[in-house]
């Protein structure tokens, strides 16, 4: 059992022993941690007794929201009946083969089959293995290179952040690996301004064309995003930019990978973002909403081009983790995919709180500290600037996107700051009058942050 302790001696231990992830050591001890004890529906309570508005579904993965019966009934089921066994060695389990079966049904129509991690991480990890395995096995061994962007975020294992483009990762820890490269992000505000979004769209879109013609077409393996920067800032490309992609990549046969680890699962009211975005990815990672963060699980979907070289040429394909496949959490994907169906939650998104939500954020444009509000079914971004008609940034030594996310974390709202873009991802659950609870939160701290 889990202790009775006061809000105090929870901290106290917490800097004594936990390492938390992204984190300032020496900054953390001082504030000491706020200490998350219960959730429902799209809201969390601290030790102190405080309610606190869900913004960001836990870290983008909640998407059914909390408390949801179907999933605490599988995941304790599942526990009773069988709680591990693995899928190597010529074994399987029913909840694996369930899921994959479910997830052929629900992905678009290229992809039959998948490999299951544990995260998101070792979901790319899977990637950069499986895209140099397949053109091995096609005798183009050199086609080693895998083409991502500056400031994606791809995950945190060795392979995962070397496909991210953030900088501070790679200061840290000799990354990224060797034949990892990156372009630049299509962010209108930074590169494209002064230029029709679908013009800028196409530029950003030939930076693939001019890296590949660079580092040379017979050695590039694949290009990976995500369909909508999520971590980066929520970097919502212009409508050009991924048709445009896809074009490339198949002029050059080069793979397309789409990291669905936040956009999938209804995020931007479409089952996956490449559907939100018209293309077509031969291969897919997936995670946090498969099972709604309740319990660990990621994977890739294989598209048919890729898994009919594995299967039928590739002999054994030497990766995989004890957890791929694992029982329990597979169970619970099932209830959670079996439940977004059931409350039509992709729908919810597309055609009800989604347009409502960029209704709400039309709104807060006009208010003198945003420059620009944009939205992708439930994800959004604020850009906090000091002059709205120039967008002209504030000096960063102000650190205003921590500011405003201060007087959220004081005021019952979790919202988080990417630099100086406020960014949400709510449960896909909220209702209209919870938007509008929320949006009223947001005008109340940025008021603050004046
Ligand atoms: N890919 C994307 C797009 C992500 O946003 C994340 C995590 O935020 C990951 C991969 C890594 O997933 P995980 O943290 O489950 O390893």
């Amino acid at each position: 059992m889990i202790p009775t302790r006061t809000t105090r001696e929870w901290q106290a231990a917490d800097s004594a022993h936990f390492l938390h992830p992204f984190t300032d050591y020496q900054s953390l001890a001082r504030k000491g941690s706020r200490v998350i004890t219960r959730a429902d529906n799209i809201y969390l309570w601290d030790s102190e007794g405080h309610k606190i508005l869900d913004a960001m579904s836990g870290l983008w993965c909640v998407n059914v929201g909390y408390g949801q019966r179907a999933l605490i009934d599988a995941a304790t089921q599942q526990l009773a009946e069988l709680p591990f066994y693995n899928s190597f060695f010529q074994t399987t389990t029913p909840p694996a083969v369930a899921l994959a079966e479910l997830l052929a049904e629900v992905t678009p129509p290229q992809f039959s089959h998948v490999f299951f991690a544990g995260s998101g991480s070792e979901g790319n990890d899977t990637v950069v293995r499986m895209v140099r395995r397949y053109w091995q096995v096609l005798g183009q061994p050199e086609r080693q290179v895998i083409i991502s962007r500056h400031n994606a975020y791809h995950g945190s294992t060795m392979a995962g952040a070397s496909l991210g483009g953030m900088a501070a990762m790679h200061e840290q820890g000799g990354l990224p690996i060797p034949n990892i490269t990156h372009i630049d992000q299509p962010y209108w505000v930074q590169h494209g301004q002064g230029m029709s979004r679908d013009d800028f769209g196409r530029l950003a879109a030939s930076w693939l064309e001019r890296k590949i013609l660079e580092v040379g077409p017979e050695k590039v393996a694949a290009f990976i995003g995500e369909p909508v920067q999520g971590a980066g800032g929520v970097i919502i490309p212009p409508e050009t930019y991924w048709p445009e992609i896809q074009k490339i990549c198949d002029r050059y046969g080069i793979l397309l990978v789409s990291d669905e680890v936040i956009c999938g699962f209804g995020r931007t009211g479409h089952w996956f973002g490449c559907e939100r975005f018209g293309f077509r990815p031969d291969l897919m990672t997936f995670a946090k909403g498969v099972t709604s963060g309740y319990i660990p699980l990621g994977g890739v979907m294989v598209g048919d081009r890729v898994a009919r070289v594995l299967i039928e040429q590739g002999g054994e394909f030497e990766h995989g983790y004890t957890y791929s496949g694992h029982p329990v959490a597979c169970a619970v994907a099932l209830a959670n995919i079996r439940l977004i169906q059931q409350l039509k939650l992709v729908e919810h998104v597309h055609d009800d709180v989604g347009p409502y939500l960029a209704q709400a954020f039309a709104q807060l444009a006009e208010h003198p500290l945003v420059g620009t509000a944009e939205t992708c079914g439930l994800m959004g971004a604020l850009l906090l600037v000091k002059d709205q008609a120039k967008l002209t940034p504030f000096d960063p030594a102000v650190g205003i996107g921590m500011v405003c996310r201060g007087h959220c974390f004081a005021n019952g709202l979790i919202m988080r700051a990417v630099g100086d873009r406020m960014i949400i991802a709510p449960p896909l659950v909220i209702t209209r009058a919870q938007v509008d609870e929320m949006v009223a939160l947001i005008r109340r701290c940025l008021d603050l942050t004046l």
